[in-house]
């Protein structure tokens, strides 16, 4: 699997537009399974010309666009800029028509901290892996090894489910036991109780393993304080109460969740300066 993050510039029919165009195209082997990524500042319109460019190259390299995947509720747009009042979606994710059908979701993230004029793109992607993918993995040396975090709060947890109940759904219990007395001595029993056990825990593991991100420690935000855990929050809360208030373009609403966002975001290249002066 190939991941391609890519950001094109708008287009100008520039000769350099075309060669990185090419220069994607080349990178892209057949029968490859690709995603393809990231501001392309095009919107999916055969009347537009970047699209028609790059829908060329992406066709013939059997690339298909997820737009029509996009569950939303609200607008759909990708890049939002209030004070221009310009809004089009123009971030897009291609997948390889080969696992167009392992996509589960694309949603377009719209949050409160969102400090771009751009809203991220997230895909579920339901990929059939090797069971015993991990041996496979070459080990890394002590001295390369960092501690990993199992990051729950960064990982899908619907994907752990279904992982765990793949995994939880090979194991055999032992019936027998069912029948045993108060305090019953076999030890094959006692044995087979702690083989159950064992095979739980392995099995949860190796769900664990195949759906939950594991980062290195401290590698996210490592600038991060209490008073963005405080401000955080509240940005979010009042962005909420402007959404649901449909989104007012003037009034207290639209005026507190600018003001909250705009504390949030000092707050963060605070915290970031400082954090930098540290090092
Ligand atoms: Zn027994």
């Amino acid at each position: 699997m190939k991941i391609i993050n890519v950001y094109f510039p708008c287009y100008s029919g520039s000769s350099e537009y075309k060669i990185e165009l090419g220069f994607l195209g080349n990178n892209i082997l057949p029968d490859e399974s690709v995603i393809v990524l990231g501001d392309m500042n095009f919107e999916c319109d055969n009347n537009n010309a970047g699209f028609t460019q790059c829908s060329e190259v992406f066709s013939s390299a059997g690339i298909v666009c997820c737009d029509h995947l996009v569950r939303t509720n609200s607008e759909c747009v990708t890049y939002c800029n209030t004070s221009l009042g310009q809004a089009s979606l123009i971030d897009h994710i291609f997948v390889s028509r080969c696992i167009i059908d392992c996509v589960m979701n694309v949603d377009i993230l719209d949050s409160g901290v969102n400090l771009s004029d751009h809203r991220p793109i997230a895909m579920d992607l339901l990929l059939r892996m090797s069971k015993h993918r991990g041996d496979q993995t070459p080990k890394s040396t002590s001295a390369q090894a960092k501690p990993l975090n199992w990051r729950w709060d960064k990982s899908d947890l619907c994907m752990y489910y279904e992982a765990s109940r793949e995994e939880l759904s090979n194991i055999t219990a032992p019936c027998e036991i069912v029948q045993c007395a108060y305090k019953c001595p076999k030890s094959m029993h006692l044995c087979n109780i702690n083989q159950y056990y064992e095979d739980i825990v392995q099995a949860l593991l190796v769900a664990a393993n195949r759906s939950v991100v594991r980062i290195p420690t401290n590698s996210l935000k490592p600038y991060w304080n209490d008073y963005l855990d405080y401000l955080k929050p509240d940005s979010i809360f009042w962005y909420g109460m402007w959404l649901s208030a449909g989104r007012p373009a003037s009034g207290t609403l639209f005026h507190i969740q600018r003001m909250c966002k705009a504390k949030c975001k000092h707050g963060i290249r605070q915290a970031m300066l400082q954090h930098e002066r540290k090092i």
